[in-house]
């Protein structure tokens, strides 16, 4: 039986990054860059004001106060949006907008709140306009210079990125309608079993419904790949062969069920008759040993366990990181972290687990604890769980107050 690190060693050596597409910008949250961004333009494109105020020199601002303000010509209006045609002289202010361009002459800009209008003038028939200025500037106070966000030609975002809002907003301001992202897998997901049935369908005696092409379906989703719901195939041959091929126009194809060593469990005779290259059968870990991973042309197969919690951790531990892979994200978000066990715990040596957790950060520590019965078809634990504890083949028993790996979920 192979360990977990060597199976996912296995998958990941097959694994190939799908071709790249253009897309719209406004598309583009959650998808994966396959090229590396770089500025061409600085942002922002020119100095301008961080604040309401009065644009000015701060050499004709020195020693002001309240007590003591110093008076300067206001000498033109400058909106955002505007080029401003003056340039400042000795004395003299433009009042100014966020945003709005720096005018020429102007070292600083002081906020409307450290300044008071002086009622206009007339003089030589022109209304002059005075501004009071209470406070000092200092050279650059409030002026966001051009480029201080992004220069030109700099790095921006490096190809394997998922795109963050933020990051959408980058491409948006310098100026990319459309960008390249890897395309998403299409990924066919087959349940399998006599007793499992539609989930609209009345049960009858020894019958249960589908959950598992749900669960499976929303973690596809949540991967940033396209599911494909190929129903049900009762445990019968042609059946499962035929519903197994019509997946084959996916990337990926998961089944659950029928991959463990009951006497109907046939998914890995069906997969090897239609020519898979099966790469391994069951895995040493718990929930999830029967599991099998192969390939069909340039297709992944993986046979996922039937119990509900087996296939999801399955999922999470093996398809999630092959479906990032092909579309060529290389940074996993996931967080692994240390914390300390809230209760003892004894498992079979051997094994890796996957025990479904609740992990929180308490007085400078994460304590992390079991949700619940963790039976492989338990679902309740799973779904008060935001974490999973790792434990380590070679162990057997865990103490209470012992640091354990933790994987978050979300
Ligand atoms: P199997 O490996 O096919 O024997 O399945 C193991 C367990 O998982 C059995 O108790 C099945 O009834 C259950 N199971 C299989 N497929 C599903 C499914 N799609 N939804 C919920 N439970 C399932
Ligand atoms: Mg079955």
């Amino acid at each position: 039986m192979i360990n977990v690190n060597e199976a996912l060693k296995v998958i990941l050596n097959v694994v190939k990054q799908l071709e790249s597409e253009k897309i719209p910008l406004i598309k583009g949250l959650g998808r994966v860059l396959s090229e590396d961004i770089h500025a061409g333009s600085d942002i922002p494109g020119f100095d301008n004001s961080a604040m309401d105020g009065y644009a000015v020199r701060f050499s004709d601002t020195i020693n002001a106060s309240k007590p003591k303000p110093k008076t300067l010509e206001v000498i033109c209006d400058i909106k955002a949006g505007d080029e401003p045609k003056a340039s400042l002289k000795e004395n003299q202010a433009a009042r100014i907008m966020t945003g709005a361009i720096i005018p020429k002459g102007s070292d600083s800009v002081i906020m409307v709140e450290d300044t008071e209008k002086v009622k206009s003038q007339k003089a030589k028939g022109k209304n002059r306009e005075f501004v009071e200025i209470f406070k000092e500037t200092k050279p650059g106070e409030n002026v966001r210079r051009k480029g201080e966000d992004i220069k030109k030609g700099e790095l921006v975002i490096p190809g394997g990125k998922e795109l963050s809002s933020a990051h959408i907003g980058i491409l948006a301001s310098l100026g990319m309608s459309r960008v390249n992202v890897c395309r998403r897998p299409r990924v066919a997901i087959l349940a399998t079993g006599d007793e499992v049935i539609e989930i609209d369908e009345e049960l009858t005696p020894g019958k249960l419904r589908n959950s598992n092409t749900y669960t499976l379906y929303s973690q596809v989703l949540k991967c940033g790949a396209i599911p494909k719901n190929l129903g049900i195939a009762k445990d019968k041959p042609q059946e499962l062969e035929k519903k197994i091929r019509e997946g084959l126009d996916c990337d990926i194809i998961l089944t659950s069920g029928g991959v463990s060593v009951g006497d109907y469990d046939l998914v890995k005779y069906i997969l090897a008759k239609m020519g898979t290259n099966i790469k391994f059968w069951q895995v040493a870990m718990r929930p999830g040993k029967p599991l099998v991973f192969g390939t069909i042309k340039n297709k992944l197969i993986f046979g996922l366990p039937g119990n509900p919690v087996s296939s999801m951790i399955s999922f999470e531990v093996f398809v999630r990181p092959a479906i990032l892979h092909m579309m060529g994200q290389i940074h996993d978000e996931r967080k692994e972290i240390d914390a300390v066990l809230e209760e003892g715990i004894t498992k079979k040596k051997g094994l890796r687990y996957f025990l479904r957790a609740y992990t929180h950060w308490k007085n400078g520590v994460y304590l992390t604890r079991t949700t619940g019965p963790q039976g492989s078809a338990i679902l309740k634990s799973m779904a008060a769980a935001n974490s999973l504890i790792i434990l380590p083949e070679e162990e057997e028993k865990i103490e209470k107050g012992v640091r354990v790996t933790v994987r978050f979920l979300d």
